[in-house]
């Protein structure tokens, strides 16, 4: 299939099942107003993390990476009425932007966000666990640390997801050896090894790994 018809197909796809309401079209909109990265998940990726955590019954989620609360919504809107998501975040604008965009959509009482290094705030969290999803979208060098993290904090059952597998190609061009990239392939190789996994990298956007925690 050409780009372009596969472009299109995805904006056919986005139009019919993932439409932007109009608090997330402002949450990035407002934020890209204040110089914040645009770098969110896209619909299509926002509405595959939906139908996911619904499969599995997600209630209590934790997500590494918030920005401006883009994919926090997404996240929270497929949650039960009684679950609940702590994000992590060590920009402190980004989270006050997040926080208020969580007051906004009604879910100050179901989203935390946590600020620090997400290294830093994990061990800590582990009492709060176990989780039953775990969404990583903060920086790519640790992505290795997250996934062991959340090997022993999700449930059985439980779900993880990675965003940006692919660094936009990066991962397969053998001339690149930063951390960065060095990371990544790390993190597909132990998702793809690891037998407590049943997982993959789903090759839509940029790259989505999607696995279930197994016994
Ligand atoms: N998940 C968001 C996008 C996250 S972008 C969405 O799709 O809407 C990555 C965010 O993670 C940025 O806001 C950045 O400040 C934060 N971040 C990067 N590395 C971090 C770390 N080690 N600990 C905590 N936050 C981190
Ligand atoms: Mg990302």
């Amino acid at each position: 299939m050409k780009s372009e018809q596969l472009e299109a197909l995805t904006q056919y796809v986005r139009d019919l099942y993932a439409p932007e309401d109009e608090l997330l079209y402002s949450i990035r909109h407002e934020s890209a107003d204040l110089g914040m990265p645009q770098i969110h998940i896209s619909l299509e990726e926002a509405r595959l993390i939906q139908i996911l955590l619904v499969a599995i019954g997600a209630q209590r989620a934790l997500e590494i990476g918030t920005l401006a609360g883009y994919s926090a919504l997404w996240i929270l809107r497929a949650l039960p009425e009684e679950g609940h998501l702590i994000t992590l975040e060590y920009n402190e604008d980004h989270a006050a932007f997040a926080r208020a965009t969580f007051e906004k959509a009604g879910f100050s009482e179901r989203a935390e966000v946590r600020e620090g290094k997400a290294l830093d705030l994990l061990p800590g969290l582990a009492s709060e666990g176990p989780f039953d999803a775990v969404f990583i979208d903060a920086n790519k060098e640790n992505y290795p640390h997250f996934l062991v993290w959340a090997a022993e904090n999700l449930r059985v059952g439980g779900l993880l997801v990675g965003h940006n597998a692919f660094l936009r190609g990066a991962i397969l061009d053998s001339q690149q050896h930063t951390q960065h990239v060095t990371s990544m392939r790390a993190f597909n190789q132990q998702l793809a090894d690891d037998p407590r996994w049943l997982g993959m990298v789903i090759p839509f956007g940029d790259g989505l790994a999607v696995a279930i925690r197994q016994e």
